[in-house]
C-alpha cells in the first residue's frame, strides 16, 4: 500500500509481510476499533460468539466461490505458518515407513523435503529444468514414472526465494499435495487437480498468523496419533478449525481481502493483474544490459521478480536509492542474495509504475 510518510508515498516490494489493499486497511481499522451490534473489537470477539461465526462463514464462502471449490474439499483456518505444515501434512497423511515425493525446484521446496523426511520417508526429486543447470531448459519438469511407491507427490509452485513458478505438472496418478503460499489467488486455479493446499496468509490473503489448508475429504483420517490436536487435519475439518482458538483477527482480514478480490473480478483479474505487473518489471531486465534475470522466460514467477546488477556495490547503491525514493524491501532472500521485487495481490498498480520509472532512472544514472 502507499502509506504517508512526511508528505510522499512509500511502497513496499516485501516478500513477506505483504502490503494490503488500501480499503481493506480501512475496514479493518474501523473494525478493531468497533465491529458489528457489539460495539466490541473484532479482535476480541470470543470465538464462540455468532458474530465470529459469522466471519468464519463469510470468509470460507468467499473463498469456495473464488475457487469454485467442490464440496468435497474442507476448508481449514489453522495457524503455525506454511513451515509447520512441511511437517504437518507428511504426519497427517502418511505412515513414518511410507515415502511421499517431493518435487524440488528451489528453496522452499527443498526445506519441505527436508522436514518430511524427518517424519516419512522423502523422495526428493529435482525438477528438470531447475537447480544449477536450469539455464535453458524448459518444462517438463517431472517424470511421472519416478513417482511409483510413494504415498503422494508434493510441489510447490512459486519459489518465493529463487523468483520460479512451477510450469503445470502432468497429471501424476497419485495425490498431488502443494505449497501454494506464493501463488495462491494470484492466478486461476483448478483446484480439482489437488488432494491438498496449503498456504501461509501473509503473502496473499492478508497477514502472519493464519494458514490456510484446504483438503479433500478422502485424505482425511489417515493421521499419526502424535498429532498434536491443533494441527489434526481430521480433528480440525470435524471442528470446523475450532479444536481451539482460532486467529481471529488474521482471518477477519483474510475474508476482506478475500471479499476485495471478488469486487476486482476474482481469480482471472487477479491473474491478468499479476502477469502485467511482473511483466513490466521483467521488460525493464530484459531490455537493458545493466539488470540480469537468472531465471528462463517459461520458469519466472509472477509474483516474485528476481534480479541482480553486475556488483554487490551496485546491488547496494541501487537499495539505499530505492529506500531513498520510497521503494521498501527489495532485498533478495538471504539465502539467495540479489534483489527481488514481490507483487503480491495487494501491492497497487502505481508502486509496479513508480519502481519501473526508478529502475530506467537508475540505469541511466550508472551506464
Ligand atoms: C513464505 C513461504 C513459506 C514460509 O511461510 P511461513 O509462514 O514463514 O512459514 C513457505 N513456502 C513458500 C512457498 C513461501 O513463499
Amino acid at each position: 500500500m502507499a502509506a504517508a510518510r512526511s508528505d510522499r508515498a512509500v511502497y513496499s516490494f516485501a516478500a513477506a509481510s505483504a502490503a494490503l489493499p488500501p480499503e481493506v486497511i480501512e475496514e479493518a481499522r474501523d473494525a478493531l476499533r468497533s465491529w458489528g451490534q457489539s460495539g466490541l473489537s473484532v479482535a476480541s470477539l470470543p470465538f464462540t460468539d455468532p458474530d465470529f461465526g459469522r466471519i468464519h462463514d463469510d470468509a470460507e464462502s468467499a473463498l469456495r466461490d473464488l475457487l469454485s471449490l467442490p464440496s468435497d474439499y474442507h476448508v481449514l483456518f489453522l495457524q503455525g505458518g506454511a513451515s509447520a505444515h512441511f511437517s504437518l501434512v507428511p504426519l497427517n497423511l502418511v505412515g513414518a515407513d511410507e515415502e511421499a515425493a517431493y518435487l524440488v525446484a528451489g528453496l522452499w521446496s527443498a526445506r519441505a523435503a527436508k522436514e518430511a523426511g524427518r517424519v516419512c520417508r522423502a523422495r526428493t526429486l529435482p525438477a528438470r529444468g531447475s537447480g544449477p543447470d536450469r539455464l535453458g531448459l524448459s518444462p517438463p519438469v517431472l517424470d511421472i514414472s519416478d513417482l511409483r511407491g510413494c504415498t503422494y507427490c508434493h510441489v510447490t509452485t512459486n519459489e518465493t526465494a529463487d523468483g520460479i513458478r512451477l510450469p503445470d505438472l502432468p497429471d501424476v496418478g497419485i495425490p498431488l499435495i502443494a505449497d501454494m503460499t506464493g501463488n495462491f489467488l494470484t492466478e486461476r486455479l483448478a483446484v480439482s487437480r489437488y488432494a491438498l493446499i496449503y498456504a501461509s496468509a501473509q503473502k496473499n490473503l492478508g497477514t502472519a498468523g493464519l494458514t490456510l489448508v484446504i483438503v479433500r475429504d478422502d485424505l482425511l483420517r489417515r493421521r499419526r496419533q502424535q498429532v498434536p490436536p491443533p494441527f489434526d487435519y481430521t480433528l480440525q475439518a470435524a471442528e470446523r478449525s475450532r479444536v481451539n482458538t482460532p486467529p481471529v483477527m488474521a482471518l477477519y482480514l483474510a475474508g476482506l481481502m478475500l471479499k476485495w478480490l471478488k469486487r476486482q473480478g476474482g481469480l482471472a483479474a487477479a491473474e491478468v493483474r499479476a502477469r502485467r505487473r511482473s511483466g513490466r518489471i521483467y521488460d525493464r531486465i530484459d531490455s537493458s544490459d545493466f539488470y540480469e534475470c537468472p531465471i528462463p522466460p517459461a520458469l519466472r514467477s509472477r509474483v516474485n521478480v528476481a534480479f541482480r546488477l553486475k556488483t554487490a556495490a551496485l546491488q547496494r547503491d541501487f537499495l539505499a536509492a530505492a529506500r531513498a525514493a520510497g521503494l521498501l524491501h527489495l532485498e533478495g532472500h538471504p539465502a539467495i542474495g540479489g534483489l527481488r521485487a514481490s507483487f503480491y495481490n495487494g501491492v497497487p498498480e502505481e508502486a509496479v509504475a513508480k519502481l519501473a520509472t526508478f529502475m530506467d532512472e537508475f540505469a541511466a544514472g550508472r551506464q
